[in-house]
Parts: C-alpha cells; structure tokens; sequence
C-alpha cells in the first residue's frame, strides 16, 4: 500500500480529520479546491460558525485568526413566518465568517508529513483485496495510488458514499443563494419559513457589504420556488437590486436514524458524506469537525476493528442529529411554528427610539 490512509475531500471534515491524524502514519489528501486564490471550487455555505463548532476550536486549542472573519457580527435571528405574519427576534452566537477564506485557512492547519493534493480530483474508488485504488488527477495529470483505508469527506455528493451504498438515496434539496450590494439601513440575519415555497427554509444574512439571499428548495421547480420567495418577502421590507453572484448546490437533509451512514469494509464517511447535518438548521460545519475527531482517535488508536467502534462512537452524534430531524418536522409545520411563535418564547424585543 501506497498509503495508510487516503482523505478525499478537505472541508471542514477532511481537513480537521487530516490535522488529527498521528504523524507516523501516512495519509494522501485530495482536494478539489485550490490551495490559495479566489478561483476554483467555493462550497456555497451561509458562513455562520455555530456555538458547537466554537467549542470544537475549545477542544482543538485552535484559535479564530480575524483573517475569516465577515463583517459585521450579528447577535440576533429575525424569524418569519410568511404565511401568518409572525416575526420574532431570537439571540443567537453565531460567529460570521467568509466561508471560503475559512476553508483555505483549515487546509493551512495540516501538518507537513501529510501528502495533501490541491486541485486534485477523484475520479474513481475501486476496491480490492486489502485496501484501495484510488484514481485521481493532479494538475491535469492522472494518478494511481493505493491505500489501506479510505475517507469520504466529499460532502454532499459523496463519491465515496455512491460507492459504498449505491442504492441509499437521502432526502436531498436544491440550495440556491443570491448575493446582492447590501442597501439594507441595518445588517441582520434572517430565517424563513413559508410552506407554499419549500417545506424546508430559507434565510438571509449581511455579509461584508453584501445580502445574500437563500434558501432550501424541492428538486424540481427549485428556481421558480427561490423567485416566488423574493416576491413574497418584499412586503417585509428585503431589499434586493442587482444580483452580484448566484450559487447552486445539493444540500442534504437527512429524514431517518438510517441516512446516516459510518460506512463499511475499511471505507469511512465524515461529515456531510456521512448524512451528518443538522435537518433543523442545516447547519454542517459543528458535525463536521465531531465525525473527523471521533475517527482521528480511532486510527490514532489503532484500534482493530474501525469500522464498528467508528459506528459505535458516532451513535451520540447520530442520536443528537436524529433530535434535529423531529425539531424539524416540529418548525417545518404550520400550525406548530405558529404555536411557538405566538408564545413568544425566547423572543427579544426590539427598542426602538422615539
Ligand atoms: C447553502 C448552504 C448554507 C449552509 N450554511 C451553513 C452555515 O451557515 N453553518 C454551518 O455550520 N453549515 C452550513 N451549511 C452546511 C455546511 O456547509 C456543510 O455541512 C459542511 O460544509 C460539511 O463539511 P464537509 O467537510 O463534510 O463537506 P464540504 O464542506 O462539502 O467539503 C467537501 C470537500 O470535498 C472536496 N471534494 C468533493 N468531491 C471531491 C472529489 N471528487 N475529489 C476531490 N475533492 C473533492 C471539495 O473540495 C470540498 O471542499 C450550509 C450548507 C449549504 C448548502
């Protein structure tokens, strides 16, 4: 073997994973971002660390550099309710950061005995008797190289989760978010709920000058579904003008305790590869950092069997993630949200001068 190890994918997950292995085994790293520069792949990603992912950097004794942070920071969630008018405001410590700048800053953390492989991409996993094929190509070149174990850290559109389970589909959404020059008086964040557009959500947030726009839609009619919402949110004072950037991607949502999936026959998933997103919230990044730590301790380890006590130390995490799919079906119907709303729980009035 080539390899002890070959990470496919350095988000949040393979890149935290990459930093946490031991030195002493080694491990190719294949990304198909570039290792500096605003060209390339951009994960479309609304930028906001959660308070979970803000106490991994605990763990990690890793500190934020102000390089990733957005401007400005915003304590507050404006919730809407379109189809009965409800807004409340709801405290909230995310910390707004420029996606992208993040992503590269991760990749700057790991180590130099790790062969990590910018703009690479994988092309092909094949399996055999004692470990893996994994066929890629780097800087146009095509590449063969082997390895014991294999990682999925690819998000949303695994390749290594097709792989593994060809016949498991996850409930799957169209993400789409619009970028526009802010013109807004005051910067805020927002999530939507309106079930005539989509039966998950949609948000917004000011980020470094902008307003991005976005939301979680079905499959099919996804941009009609993204136009109709801007029209409706236009009585609630949004702002839009022209659109500077528009991006695109699947986003999962898991639905079952069965979406997510550890993986099998010395082949892991982390991540979002692994279905390990929150359906409340959609929030990824603070499960992402949890599935690569739990699987850098077992390899860490040693450990003989990996594949099992990897499925069995996620089960807490899985448990947490299923908690999020009731959440969601709680926020996701009409007549429970509107409940909550009108209970004004948690609800943070606003002052606003005379
Ligand atoms: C619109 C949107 C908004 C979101 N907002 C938030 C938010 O505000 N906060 C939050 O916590 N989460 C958010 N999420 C979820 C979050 O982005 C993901 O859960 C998180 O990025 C998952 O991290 P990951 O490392 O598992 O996968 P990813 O971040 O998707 O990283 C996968 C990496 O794999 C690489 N890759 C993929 N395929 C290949 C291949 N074949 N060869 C080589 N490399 C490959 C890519 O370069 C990529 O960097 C959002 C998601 C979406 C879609």
């Amino acid at each position: 073997m080539d390899y002890d190890i070959a990470i496919i994918g350095l988000g949040p997950a393979g890149a935290t994973l990459a930093r946490l292995l031991n030195p002493d085994l080694r491990i190719l790293a294949l990304d198909k971002k570039q290792e500096c520069g605003e060209d390339g792949f951009q994960k479309p990603c609304g930028g906001l660390l959660a308070t979970d992912a803000q106490r991994s950097f605990v763990r990690f004794g890793v500190n934020l550099p102000t390089s990733v942070l957005a401007d400005p920071q915003i304590f507050s969630v404006k919730t809407y309710d379109l189809q009965t008018s409800l807004i409340r405001n709801y405290q909230r410590t995310y910390v707004n950061i420029n996606r992208h700048r993040f992503d590269l800053w991760l990749k700057t953390l790991i180590p130099a005995n790790v062969d990590v492989r910018h703009d690479s991409l994988c092309r092909k996993i094949i399996r055999q008797d004692d470990g893996y094929q994994i066929q890629f190509t780097d800087e146009g070149v095509h590449h063969l190289a082997t390895a014991k174990y294999v990682v999925g850290a690819d998000g949303a559109n695994s390749m290594v989760r097709r792989m593994l389970y060809p016949e498991h589909e996850i409930r799957k959404y169209l993400s789409i978010q619009q970028w526009f020059t802010d013109k807004h008086p005051v910067p805020f964040y927002s999530c939507i709920f309106d079930n005539t557009v989509t039966d998950c959500y949609a948000w917004s947030m000011s980020k470094d000058g902008y307003f991005i726009v976005g939301g979680a839609f079905p499959m099919k009619n996804g941009n009609q579904h993204f136009e109709n919402l801007k029209t409706r949110l236009l009585p609630y004072s949004f702002t839009f003008g022209d659109v500077v950037k528009t991006e695109k991607c699947i986003v999962l949502c898991p639905s079952k305790m069965s979406d997510f999936r550890c993986g099998q026959d010395n082949a892991f998933l982390i991540g979002e590869a692994a279905g390990f997103i929150s359906a409340s919230s959609l929030e990824g990044i603070s499960y992402a950092f949890d599935s690569a730590e739990i699987l850098s301790k077992i390899f860490n380890d040693n450990v003989s069997h990996p594949n099992r006590a990897y499925h069995k130390n996620t089960l807490k995490l899985r448990l947490k993630l299923f908690s999020k799919i009731v959440k969601a079906a709680i926020l996701t119907s009409p007549f429970l949200r509107k409940l909550i709303m009108k209970s004004n729980i948690s609800h943070v009035d606003i002052i606003t001068p005379k």
